[in-house]
């Protein structure tokens, strides 16, 4: 069961599910933010990633 899910499918990397974000929807798509020196494409992903490495929900707008 994967956690990173788009158009109904489950992917097993957030880069999976990045990939098929790009070619199933036009790709470059800015990345919403950066933490760590990694980039993130979903909201969600920045959200996973912020709250499972430093334990905190991103807040809605500021930049970090
Ligand atoms: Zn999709
Ligand atoms: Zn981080």
């Amino acid at each position: 069961m994967g956690r990173w899910q788009c158009c109904g499918r489950e992917f097993e990397s957030e880069e999976d599910l990045v990939r098929h974000d790009v070619e199933a929807h036009g790709a470059a798509r800015e990345a919403v933010g950066s933490c760590c020196g990694v980039k993130f494409y979903t909201r969600q992903g920045l959200e996973d990633h912020m709250r499972s490495a430093h334990g905190k929900t991103a807040p809605p707008e500021d930049p970090w």
